[in-house]
């Protein structure tokens, strides 16, 4: 019969007094008992027969069982083990009470689960502290379990030939393992330390450092990433500690995806190519190789990108990255295999337009141009994207390891500079950073005393091109050009250090030079028997902007005691656009003085017809580039064609530069142009030649 609980008065307290449920046949004994744990702070459930025990047990729920094993209906044993057989009553602190001497009995309770035994007579003082230290032990064990059961990791033992001996969490591991339908037995079984000489490896330094060990592996079939820690637990066991990191290592992927790759063109990065970079200089350091960097920038992208869109744009460049990382590919014939395995990169995009190619072992500039010519040949056909055709052209700047850089970043701005210059001298080309630095080191070393030395020391010298009548060929005048002969260096051509001389301001001290040997030279001919020729000057827009233009032409004539009827300047286009009202008021004034003036390169700069009825101006020189394809590209001769018929209706004279063929002379000729220059007559000879033809010329009239 069940009995009462004691001591309900105060709920709250009845939550935390711990509840035991005693039984025991003997009523004297579940009296005294009773009393010792009331007193000690127990609530108490008593049965007096073993049915009425179980059955209480299910209904109370205690926090530890005393239970006689003389109990009878069943027994003791049958209590303990059907509550043991219950989910609740698996770890249940259970106290069996039997005689000293029954050694059957306890090996018997211990076997079927019971936490500990209490002899008779029973030592009633010492019972509460007992029991009180089970529940203790209980519910730290109970604690851990849960612990371990709430962790997704999937914990067994391991001997060191990594047998399972045991697993230890719950089937709550299998749902990070992804593996719902696994039970926790076959993920075991399923992560097989025992063949997997990496996880054996590790169990066995466990077992002999005694420290942790960790390893990592996947598991291709399923696409699960693992990671496992091996803890020692004695001599011969480890704990396996798995843990499912597969959403980590995605995370990770990712990050590193974005830290190195281009997520448009999924190609390296900049970063990612930097880094490849130094390793590759380590390589051919060591190997005493040559590399190229080749900086590729693509014409004019940006206006595509923003007259159409990004979408589109971001389309042109995938397309583009595709092409060029074909074009790399086949590259292994001229350049051999980069031998940095995980440098190896040979394609990068650095952002926007702008991509970077790297070869290894380039035996020559050769072999560095060809793969360059590959490059644009295979962005010459045109991309398609969304129903619009383009043409892209790309820029390429090339600097070679180690001569134009020692570190990547050198190297990477020197190509870049490079593919500036490729752009500033027409697109769709290369140029060698090399080539690039002969402009550049003039910049660098004190251009201004160079070019003051060079005057000096007559370095500079002036030479003058014919010009002559197209139908006769009579000479009609000669154009002044400057010639550099450094010690050092040898022949600077005028394209190169005239720019760099106008960017310093250099150029007007040349040019009153040039004015002024120009002039001398009229004097010197007019006392051979051919007399004086005109000579036309070639003036910088910068020889306007200084102002004393007027008065170096004046002095020049002056001391040369010329008459100004045989100087002509030439001037571009572009000084014609320059603060307007001062230039007309300096060409009318040069005019008014009886300076003759014409149209260099016309055609190539920003034509307005209205400036020729403007400026005083009496020639146009047709530009090279329109004489130089006459004959094949239609444009180009109906351009000759019309500055030839205009110039007529303007009264104004033509001059056709750069002929060089007979084609082009008899084009001009059949279009009435007037006089020539060119290569076909005669190219810039120095004053001695000039002066020699002069004396022919007189000769062969005679
Ligand atoms: P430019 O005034 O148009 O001079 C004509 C250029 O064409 C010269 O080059 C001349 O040598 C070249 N040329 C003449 N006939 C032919 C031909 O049949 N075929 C080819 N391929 N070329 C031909 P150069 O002497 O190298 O001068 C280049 C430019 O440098 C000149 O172009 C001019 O803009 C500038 N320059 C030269 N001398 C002076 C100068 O004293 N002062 C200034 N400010 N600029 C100068
Ligand atoms: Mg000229
Ligand atoms: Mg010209």
């Amino acid at each position: 019969m069940a009995q009462k609980i004691s001591g309900m008065s105060a709920n709250t307290q009845i939550m935390r007094k711990p509840l035991v449920l005693l039984a025991a046949d003997d009523a004297n004994q579940r009296k005294l008992i009773w009393t010792v744990l009331s007193e000690f702070g127990f609530r108490i459930v008593s049965a007096d027969d073993g049915k009425s025990a179980f059955d209480l047990f299910v209904k109370t729920q205690p926090d530890a069982v005393l239970v006689d094993i003389q109990s009878a209906d069943p027994s003791g044993f049958d209590v303990c083990e059907s509550i043991r057989k219950l989910e609740s009553g698996r770890e249940t602190p259970i106290f069996m009470i039997t005689e000293r001497d029954d050694e059957d009995s306890v090996e018997r309770a211990y076997r079927i689960g019971a936490t500990d035994i209490i002899f008779r007579p029973i030592s009633l003082p010492v019972l509460p502290h007992r029991i009180r230290y089970a529940l203790k032990t209980a519910r730290s064990l109970s604690d851990l379990t849960g612990l371990i059961r709430a962790i997704p990791d999937l914990i067994f033992v391991v001997n060191e030939d990594g047998e399972v001996q045991n697993g230890l969490s719950g089937p709550d591991a299998t749902h990070t393992l992804q593996l719902k339908a696994l039970s926790t037995a076959s993920q075991i079984h399923f992560y097989p330390c025992e063949n997997d000489d990496g996880a054996l490896a590790c169990i066995r330094k466990a077992l002999e450092t005694g420290k942790p060990q960790v390893y990592e592996h996947v598991i291709e079939a399923l696409d699960i990433h693992l990671e496992t820690r091996f803890v020692t637990r004695d001599k011969n066991t480890v704990l396996a500690i798995v843990r499912d990191i597969t959403e980590r290592k995605s995370a990770e992927e990712k990050i590193y995806n974005l830290a190195y790759y281009d997520e448009l063109t999924e190609l390296p990065n900049r970063e990612f190519f930097s880094q490849s970079l130094e390793r590759t200089i380590g390589i051919a350091k060591r190997d005493g190789e040559k590399f190229a960097v080749l900086f590729v920038d693509l014409d004019r992208f940006k206006r595509i990108n923003d007259t159409l869109g990004h979408t589109i744009g971001d389309e042109l460049l995938k397309d583009v990255a595709h092409r060029l990382a074909k074009c790399t590919r086949s590259t292994d014939s001229v350049a051999h295999l980069d031998p940095a395995a995980s440098g190896n990169i040979k394609l990068a995009r650095l952002g926007g337009d702008e991509f970077v190619i790297k070869l290894y072992g380039v035996d020559s500039e050769e072999s560095v141009a060809t793969v360059a010519n590959r490059i644009i040949d295979s962005l010459t056909p045109p991309f398609t994207c969304a129903g619009h055709q383009f043409v892209v052209t790309p820029s390429i700047g090339i600097a070679i390891y180690p001569q134009d850089g020692k570190t990547g970043e050198e190297l990477l701005m020197n190509a870049d500079s490079a593919m500036y210059r490729a752009k500033n001298v027409g697109r769709n080309n290369f140029k060698f950073y090399s080539e690039t630095m002969r402009t550049k080191s003039l910049h660098r070393l004190d251009l201004e005393n160079l070019i003051r030395t060079a005057i000096d020391e007559e370095q500079f010298e002036v030479h003058f091109q014919p010009k002559v009548d197209a139908e006769t060929f009579r000479l009609v005048g000669a154009e002044a050009l400057l010639r550099w002969h450094h010690p050092t260096r040898g022949a600077v051509a005028p394209g190169d250090f005239v720019p760099i001389a106008e960017e310093t301001g250099l150029i007007v001290p040349i040019g009153r030079y040039v004015l002024r040997e120009a002039c001398r030279q009229v004097k010197v001919w007019s006392t051979s028997p051919v007399g004086a020729v005109p000579v036309s000057v070639n003036i910088s827009s910068h020889q306007f902007r200084d102002g004393g233009l007027v008065k170096d032409v004046h002095e020049a004539v002056v001391d040369a005691a010329i008459d100004t009827r045989f100087l002509e300047l030439e001037i571009t286009e572009s000084v014609l656009l320059q603060d307007v009202e001062k230039t007309l008021v300096e060409l009318k004034i040069l005019k008014e003085a009886g300076v003759a003036l014409s149209i260099d390169d016309f055609g190539t700069g920003y034509s307005s017809l209205s400036y020729l009825k403007r400026f005083p101006i009496d020639t146009i020189k047709i530009d090279r580039s329109f004489v130089k394809d006459l004959h094949q590209d239609a444009d180009d001769a109906a351009i000759c064609a019309a500055i030839l018929a205009m110039s007529h209706q303007l009264g104004l004279n033509v001059v056709a530069e750069g002929v060089e063929t007979r084609e082009q002379l008899e084009f001009l000729r059949s279009h009435n142009c007037q006089h020539i220059q060119g290569y076909i007559c005669s190219p810039a000879l120095s004053a001695a030649d000039f002066m020699a033809l002069l004396v022919k010329i007189a000769g062969s009239a005679a």
